[in-house]
């Protein structure tokens, strides 16, 4: 197969070819009745590997690139379609529901997760995947093109590298993107955002002794807005840093108010991917910690597998030096996205957070239960403490403690709450001891 060698394509015209074979598959499923999904996988290494090393050196990976999705990532009836050397079009005929989709695009993140060899360098891919259906998200090649595009924008700042179109900001009712970023923008400047705090307890203890900080933004317009999209909009407008230092602030804040109570009360903080690039990220800890008289180890920093792979010396650094501060660090998710063991193994980690959609169905599903008991062992077995989410029922709590499950967290043990609530909770245990 050959790849086109050109530069980026920067708008419509440079891929129209591509447009044209992409509206020829959309016209057939048409006929047919059937769903196509566009997974548009962008490898950014290639840019970087082409200033450092030659575009010799870029072209190899590039095939290499071009290879695997073809051998491995794509059935037979699907398509490759490179827009240019380091942007790839994979048209899936068909993909009979959004989650086909998203299990492919799984399978392509796997698939370059691991590093590549060039002279002696090992360098992964740096990949992010965007995907819009057909016809669900547009009745053209080009607007289907455009979409994914969009797609494949938020995916790159995304934490899990991954995402699919949706209409900018969520289902907006007519507000555009705009809106939303100029509104999320009035938020954190008028200290109109706030941070629920769902409880975490201790199996063996049977006390709550943490809680996990979720963001929340009520705005008068838009309603309440879901802690993801709230994140994916501060993330498109540039806004995830600030937004970022608010959370670490008001929650380390909080920590603050639940040790007055307990002392030994941990929060846990979640942070995205980019904000593992930002070098300022250990400073605002540090000073956030200091002004609230908190204890590094009191808190701990979530990030999912996926953005650990991800710009891998950044993160290390940043994990590194968050580590030298004391604090904890967790994997979020764990179990959905796409970590080399390896990897992880070496990397300064305290406890996974098994993903709650095994741990939710794990009753009801013996495969989920098996995944749950493994991810449990696994945890151990690498000196790390383990979290389920998604504990909905006391049949699922009962189950974690036989496997030995360290701690629970889901709305069986309580919902997200404000800080007030929780501390009343915590003054009404302590009081019962
Ligand atoms: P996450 O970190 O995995 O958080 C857990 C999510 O699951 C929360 O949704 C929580 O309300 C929900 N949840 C908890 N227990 C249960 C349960 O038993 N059943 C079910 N069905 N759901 C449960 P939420 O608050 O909407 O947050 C969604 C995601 O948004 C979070 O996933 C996290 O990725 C992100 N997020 C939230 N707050 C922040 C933040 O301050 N910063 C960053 N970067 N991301 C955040
Ligand atoms: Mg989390
Ligand atoms: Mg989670």
């Amino acid at each position: 197969m050959t790849v086109p060698h050109a530069s980026a394509a920067q708008n419509l015209d440079d891929v129209n070819p591509v447009v044209e074979r992409l509206q020829d598959s959309l016209d057939d499923a048409r006929r047919t009745g059937e769903s196509i999904g566009l997974l548009l996988v962008h490898a950014a290494a290639i840019d970087r590997i082409d200033a450092l090393h030659g575009f010799d050196a870029g072209d190899r990976m590039s095939g290499n690139v071009a290879l695997l999705l073809r051998s491995k990532a794509l059935r037979r009836r699907d398509l490759l379609d490179p827009l240019s050397r380091d942007e790839f079009a994979c048209v899936l005929r068909p993909a009979s529901s959004e989650g086909i989709a998203m299990l492919a695009a799984n399978r392509v993140m796997s698939l370059l997760a691991p590093a590549m060899s060039f002279s002696g360098r090992s360098v992964t891919p740096d990949a992010a995947v965007g995907i819009a259906m057909f016809p669900e998200q547009a009745s053209d090649a080009s607007g289907l093109l455009q979409r994914a595009k969009h797609a494949l924008h938020v995916a790159r700042n995304h934490r899990d590298r991954i995402w699919l179109y949706t209409p900018p900001a969520g289902d907006s009712g007519g507000i555009d993107q705009l809106e939303y970023e100029n509104r999320l923008r009035a938020a954190i400047d008028q200290n109109n955002l706030t941070m629920h705090f769902q409880p975490q307890l201790d199996i063996r203890t049977g006390r709550v002794g943490g809680a996990e900080a979720l963001l929340r933004w009520h705005d008068d317009v838009l309603g309440p807005v879901p802690a993801n999209i709230a994140i994916k909009t501060a993330e498109s407008a540039g806004l995830i840093d600030q937004l970022t230092m608010w959370v670490i602030t008001s929650a380390i804040q909080s920590c603050h108010e639940f040790q007055k109570i307990d002392p030994d009360f941990t929060v846990s903080i979640n942070i995205s991917p980019s904000n593992l690039r930002e070098t300022d990220l250990p400073f605002y800890v540090d000073r956030a910690l200091r002004t609230w008289n908190v204890k590094g180890h009191s808190i701990i920093i979530e990030i999912t597998e996926t953005a650990m792979m991800v710009d891998k010396t950044a993160a290390h650094e940043a994990l590194r030096q968050l580590k030298a501060l004391g604090v904890r660090l967790s994997v979020d998710d764990f179990g959905t996205g796409y970590s080399s063991m390896q990897y992880l193994a070496q990397l300064p980690l305290d406890e996974l957070k098994i993903d709650l959609s095994f741990v939710k169905a794990m009753l009801e599903a013996p495969q989920n239960a098996k995944i749950v008991r493994s991810l449990i062992e696994l945890a151990h077995n690498l000196d790390l403490k383990v979290v389920a989410e998604g504990v909905e029922s006391q049949a699922i709590l009962e189950a974690l403690t036989d496997l030995g499950c360290d701690q629970a967290q889901g709305y069986d043990v309580g919902r997200p709450t404000t800080v007030a609530n929780l501390l009343a909770q915590l003054s009404k245990q302590k009081n019962a001891h």
